[in-house]
This record gives structure tokens, sequence and C-alpha cells, in this order.
């Protein structure tokens, strides 16, 4: 056979097909007969020459075009050889049953069986008439050779007509368009000069002994597999640039439709059909497809499978899983980027809001209620009674109380208000546009909804929260008003819990206080009267001590303020900057001590507040302290949610010391993590992970996949990770089997202690850790 098209659909052309065959068979029929008279001659050239077209028929050459695609076969040449060497029914009759079994044999769908048997017959027999009718009597001369092209040029004219006729009735297409074709010319001219090979073969069989034909066979050989070695090999360069395009822009893409667009795209090219389509369904009969997995489901991508070449069809399968593979990781990529938004702006127990969202909201609604005139509410709720259930029913009977009382919580409150969670078992709401009654009535709602206590492992467990309120005419920015509201959360945990308090009326009890601890703190500063304890880094894999972090200890009439409370009010006072100074005085004097120990290379890690970057005197008060560290490199830790990424002046004096070689540490990094892309425009070099990030890695598969996303993000960013907060065991384990950080901090490790007392413990960690380094 020749160029038989390519067909997408089968359903309409059958009636063609059948027709057609039963035509070529009548013809079959009408020479056999004669053909059987010829005797062992014929007899011998059919047992010959049948297995060689079916040899010869499975390599074919393929014209790709879209949507279709010729095929020329090379087996007609044996037909020349045939016609040339036998009388024209005998070829003929010989080449039918060539014809036949071919088809029989092939595997393609029996209507296309159908559709080859009768085109092959038929074209067969136009060769035969278009043979005689140029040559006449008139064999061995120039006129043979030209009758021989006419006989060629009939087959493949006849062929391809009949296939573009097939085609037309099938897509309910005008034939006209079949007909003309980019490819057709090329094809012709591969498929005539082929066929005169077998008029060679005929030339030299007539003049030499039968065996002398076998010289023949190594050349066709060669051609037929080198043509189909070409045209595979120009295929498969083509289908790895589009795989390869494919891989590239799918990576830049972050949209659901974008990529399934792009993914149709590049389906059609690589298959180069435009019948491709993205379904729900896997493929049916005469279809191939691939599943592309996205989440929990999964598509297909399904194109017609063509009728043609098997192997083309194995290939364009191949191609298209390699697509799917390409596109599901571009998907997964994405859903790991929802994830990872999604589980950083939200507490993964409850899945509320956390601190970063309500501050961001309080923000927004604090700027809206100033343009409206409205009034904006917060509470900060504090749950009582909460750590005796931690402590009796363990951690995982805490969590099932954590996540009831957030239900109960966005139950008590309108849709629109946000009800977030802090830490803890602390919670705020956000109430926007309200009236004061209003507020009375939610803070009721709130404690009644509480107070009705939680029933844990069959035990009826008291609970209770204690609510602060604030307005937002009560302060300034969205930082503030928690404060305030967390201040007035405490008032009603001292006026005896399970109650709501306002901002204002506490207001007088506490500034009292404050101011009083305030006074005494400015003394302790200005007589340097502080302490600093120090806190080991660790790198994880080893536990080789790289650096310690200095933490400042205040004791006030004999008793230990904590340094979230004292720090606070120094910071609130600006008192913070004489503070840092006689925290980074009290650093340099215990520097010496701790080199000597270290031995070696050691950061001295120093907290700083915003508000000393805003100082003029900071940059050279950093240089002094540089110089007198001795060569102990300076880590100057500012706190995330300082957000210092928005003021040119703090970031100006930042990179001015990063230049002298101070490194940055971003401080509780993930908690307003909303601002990560600053961090690229940040001369920082460190981020130290808020400890809520660790607390529960080795109990809730979801947390500890945040830690190893924030810390693949921080590498990514160039960054050393530093995880906080790593208190037992366990979490240390979670840490290194799952978090590539290369850096920890925490009680497990070491509790921040003396000067003199780090000194001897890095003293013993180098002994052990040079023994663990060199072997
Ligand atoms: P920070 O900078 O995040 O310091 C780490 C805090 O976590 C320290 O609390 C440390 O004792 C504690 N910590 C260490 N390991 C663990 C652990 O495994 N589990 C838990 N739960 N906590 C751990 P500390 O000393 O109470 O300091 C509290 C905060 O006060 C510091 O948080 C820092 O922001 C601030 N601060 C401390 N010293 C200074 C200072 O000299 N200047 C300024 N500006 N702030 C300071
Ligand atoms: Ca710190
Ligand atoms: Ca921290």
């Amino acid at each position: 056979m020749g160029n038989h098209r390519t067909r997408l659909r089968d359903s309409r052309s059958w009636v063609f097909d059948l027709s057609l065959c039963l035509v070529g068979l009548a013809l079959l029929a009408a020479v056999a007969p004669h053909a059987w008279a010829g005797g062992w001659p014929v007899a011998l050239a059919t047992l010959l020459g049948v297995p060689l077209v079916v040899v010869v028929a499975r390599f074919p050459m393929n014209l790709d075009g879209e949507d279709g695609g010729i095929e020329i076969g090379f087996d007609s040449t044996v037909l020349m050889f045939l016609l040339c060497t036998f009388d024209a029914r005998s070829a003929v009759a010989v080449w039918g049953v060539a014809v036949v079994v071919t088809q029989l044999t092939s595997g393609k769908r029996p209507t296309a069986q159908l559709f080859n048997i009768g085109v092959g017959l038929v074209a067969g027999a136009a060769a035969a008439v278009a043979l005689h009718a140029v040559r006449g009597p008139a064999i061995g001369t120039p006129r043979e050779l030209l009758a021989m092209v006419a006989a060629a040029a009939a087959y493949f004219f006849v062929d391809y007509v009949l296939s573009a006729i097939s085609i037309a009735i099938d897509t309910g297409t005008p034939v006209r368009g079949h007909l003309v074709q980019a490819g057709t010319w090329v094809a012709v001219a591969c498929f005539v000069p082929f066929d005169l090979i077998g008029y060679l073969a005929a030339v030299v069989h007539r003049d030499s002994p039968g065996w002398m034909l076998t010289l023949l066979v190594i050349p066709l050989i060669t051609l037929l597999v080198s043509t189909r070695a070409i045209a595979r090999s120009r295929e498969n360069a083509r289908r790895l640039t589009v795989l390869f395009e494919a891989a590239v822009r799918v990576q830049a893409l972050h949209e659901t439709g974008l990529i399934i667009e792009a993914l149709l795209h590049d389906a059609r090219r690589l298959v180069r059909m435009r019948d491709v389509e993205v379904l729900s369904s896997p493929p049916a009969a005469y279809e191939i497809g691939a599943q592309v997995r996205r989440g929990k489901d999964a598509l297909w991508i399904v194109a017609p499978a063509r009728d043609r070449a098997r192997s083309t069809v194995g290939a364009d399968q191949h191609a298209l899983d390699a697509l799917a593979v390409i596109v599901a990781d571009a998907f997964a990529r994405m859903q790991l980027t929802d994830d990872m938004v999604h589980y950083a702006r939200h507490d993964p127990l409850t899945d509320l809001p956390n601190r970063g969202i309500l501050l961001d909201r309080v923000a927004h609604a604090l700027h809206l209620a100033r343009r409206r005139k409205v009034r904006v509410a917060l509470l900060f709720i504090d749950l009582d009674g909460f750590k005796p259930v931690n402590d009796r029913f363990g951690h995982a009977a805490g969590d099932a109380v954590l996540v009831d009382v957030a239900q109960r919580l966005t139950a008590s409150v309108r849709e629109s208000d946000t009800v977030a969670r802090l830490g803890g078992d602390e919670f705020a709401i956000l109430l926007e546009d309200v009236r004061d009654n209003e507020v009375d009535a939610a803070a009721e709602r709130i404690l009644a909804a509480i107070r009705s206590g939680a029933v844990v492992a069959g035990h009826q467990v008291p609970l209770g929260v204690s609510i602060g309120v604030a307005f937002g005419d009560t302060g300034r920015s969205a930082e503030h008003l928690l404060r305030n509201a967390d201040m007035a959360m405490y008032q009603a945990k001292a006026q005896g819990k399970d109650q709501y308090v306002q901002y204002e009326r506490s207001l007088g009890h506490s500034r009292v206080e404050r101011l009083e601890l305030l006074e005494s703190l400015r003394a302790s500063v200005a007589a340097g009267d502080l302490r600093l304890v120090y806190q080991p880094v660790v790198q994880v894999e080893s536990g080789h001590i790289v650096g310690v972090e200095a933490l400042a200890r205040w004791t006030s009439n004999g008793v230990a303020v904590p340094p979230d409370t004292f720090i606070r009010a120094a910071e609130e006072s600006g008192l913070v900057v004489a503070l840092g100074d006689v925290v980074m005085d009290l650093a340099v004097a215990d520097a010496t001590m701790l080199r000597e120990a270290a031995g070696g290379p050691l950061t001295m890690g120093i907290n700083i507040s915003p508000k000393q970057l805003r100082e003029p005197a900071f940059v050279t008060k950093v240089e002094e302290t540089l110089e007198r560290l001795g060569g102990m490199d300076l880590v100057l830790e500012i706190t995330e949610r300082d957000y210092v990424g928005n003021e040119p002046e703090s970031l100006a004096v930042m990179a001015r010391l990063a230049e002298r070689g101070v490194a940055f540490a971003i401080d509780d990094f993930g908690v307003g993590f909303s601002s990560i892309g600053y961090l690229q425009d940040m001369p920082v070099r460190i981020v130290k992970t808020d400890n809520s990030f660790s607390e529960s890695i080795d109990r809730d598969e979801r947390s500890c996949a945040l830690l190893s996303s924030i810390a693949m993000m921080g590498h990514a960013l160039g960054l050393d990770v530093v995880v906080e907060g790593i208190e037992r065991a366990s979490q240390l384990q979670h840490l290194r089997e799952h978090v590539e950080a290369p850096y920890a901090q925490g009680y497990l490790l070491h509790r921040p202690m003396p000067a003199a007392e780090v000194a001897e413990v890095i003293r013993k960690n180098r002994g052990v850790t040079a023994l663990v380094e060199s072997p």
C-alpha cells in the first residue's frame, strides 16, 4: 500500500470502506484463477513475496501534519517487481494476497483494515493498467522506465484520492481540503524513486540467475531502516524541545486555569493534533491519555490514538506521560505555596487567623473607622483553667479543648468579625463598626459560651475566660490597641477571672504600677545594674556551639522581673535605647572570657529594639562595640513584629553596619510572615524562627511541615536559619529528620546561663565536637 491517510474517527465512512474492500476482493477473485494456472513460478513468487510485503509494510515513513499525517509504505516496490516479471493478472493476484495478509496481521482497527485492503487492490490494479498502457510491448527500453514511473504515480494517486475521500466522509468536510496538503509533493518524490527499485530488481532478474536478487536486499533494508531512523530522531528531538519548553513555562504559572491552558497547548504541539482535550475521565477505546495528578483528584489529557504505525502511538503516549508529570509537579508546587501561605497566616491547630493577620485587619479597621467615624473594638481573651487540663489529660486533650473553644468563640460573634488565636490559650476578637452595648453583649455571650466548661476524657472540667476590651480610639496603632486590650485582660484576671474589663477603666490602676516599675528600671539602667545571661546557639548536626545570644536580666527589689515585662516597659518609654547601650557594654565585658573558651570563631548575638536603629548615636555605639569584641562576630537580632522593613532610615543604618561586618538576624520569624518578600531587600543574614513554630513539630505533622517550609524558604533566600524553642528530645529528633535547618537554640540544648558558666560549657563542647569532627 502507499499513502494511507490517518483517519481520526471511523464512524461515518465504514460503508465506503466496506464497499471499497468488496471491490478490491472482487478484483482479486477475478485474477486469481489465472494466477492459479501460472504454475510453480507464481507459487514461488507468492511464497517469497507475501512475507516480504508484510515485513516492508512494517517500516513506513511518517510525514506528520496537524490533525492527520501521511504514511508512506514502501511495500509497493514489490508490486513493481511483480508487474515487470509476471503477467499483469498474476502480479495483481500475488500482490492482493500479500495486501490481505499484511492487513489481517497489522492489529489496526477493523474498518482501517477493510479500507487498506480495498485501496491496496484497486491501486495495484490501476498501476498494472498504467504500466501496460504506457509500455506496450517495449520491454527493456527507456519507454519501459517511463511506464514504471507512470505505474508508481498511478498507484500513489489512486491511494491518495481514496484516502482523502474517506477522511472527508469521516469528518464531514470537503474532499478538496484533504487533497491539497503540504507534504504531498515530498511524498510523491520519495515514493516514485523507491518503487523504481522494484523495476531495478526485475531488470536484474531478467538477465541473471535469481539469487542475484539477494544483492538488492541489503540496500533496501538500509534504506528502510535509515529513513525511519531519521524521521524518528527528528521527531524525538522535536518532542523533547516541546517538553523542555513546557517545563520552563509552567514554572512561572501560578493559576490552575493558566496551567491547564498551557497543558492543552503543549499537548497539542506534542502529538500534533488539535483534537486534544483535558477531561476528568480516562481515555476511551482508540484514545490515548495520561493522568495528571492535582491534589486529591486527577485530570486526563486525552488524544485520539492515531491509526498508523503503532510505534508512533507509543511515542505519543510516552510524550503525554512526560508532560503529565511536568504539569502534576506544577500543581503540587502551587498547592504547596497555597498551603504555606495559609499555614503561615493561620494557626495550624484551630485554623483561625494568627496574630499577623489579626494585626493587619486591626490596622485596616482602624483606618476605616477613622474615615467613617465608627468604632472598632478589640477583645483580648485568655482562657482560665486551661493549664490544669493540659497537665492532667495531656496535650492532645488540651488541643481538643482549644479547638472547641475556638468554635464557641466563632459562634458567639458575627461572621464579619475576626476571631484569631494569638498562641497558647490566648485569643483575640476584632469587632468592626460596633456600639458600646453591642460589645458588652458580645463579651457576655462569650463568657456564657465558655462558662459551661468542657468534657475531657469523660470528665467535666471547668473553663472560663478573662476578657480585656479596648476601643479603637484608645490605641494609635494595631499593636498599641492589642497591648491595651492585653492590659485590660490582666486586670480582668486580677479581679477574679470570668469577666470582662474595659481598657479605660483599668488604665489608672496599671499606669501607676507601670510608672513605679519604670522608675525602678530607669535607676537600674543608669547604674548599669542589669545582668546578662547567654544562651548557646548550636549546629543541629554536630551539636557544635557556634555562638551565644545575650539576654538581659533585671531584679527589682530582690524580685526577678520577666524580660518580656521590663523590655516592653523600656520600649514604650524610650528607655530601651539606654538599656541597649548597657547590654552592649556588659557583653563586651564578657567577650574576652568567651572568646578564649571558644579558641576560635564565636558569634555574639545581641537583641536590639527598632527604637535603637532610629537613634543617631547608634552606628557609632555598634562600631565601638564591634571593635571591643576583639574579633567575635556580632549579630544584632531584631524582632520581625517590629517591621523595620518600611523605614528607609533604619534600613540605611542596617546597610551601613552590615558593610562593617555586622550580621542582622530577624527574630521570632514567621509571626509577621506576610512580609517575607521584604527580607530580600534587607541586609539580613539570619532568620530565627519563632518558638511557636517548633512548639509541636513532634506532635503535629502540619506544624512540622510548616517549619520545614519556612526553613526551606529561608534557605532559598540564602539565609542561615536558627530554629528556636527546642525543649524536648523528640523535637530535636524531628528537627534533624524533617527540617533542613542548620542551627538551633533551646532549653534542651542549653539554657541561658551566666558568662562564667557558658564559658565552661563552650570549653567542654569544643573538646567533644573536636573529637566528633576529626576522625
Ligand atoms: P528572644 O530574643 O526571642 O529570646 C529568646 C527567648 O526564648 C529568651 O527568653 C529565652 O530564654 C527563651 N528560650 C530559649 N530557649 C527556649 C526554649 O527552649 N523554650 C522556651 N519556651 N523559651 C526559650 P527571655 O530571656 O525571657 O527573653 C524574652 C525576650 O526579651 C527575648 O526574646 C527578647 O526579645 C527580649 N530581650 C531579652 N534581652 C534583651 C535585650 O538585651 N534587649 C532587647 N531589646 N530585648 C531583649
Ligand atoms: Ca533574640
Ligand atoms: Ca526569638
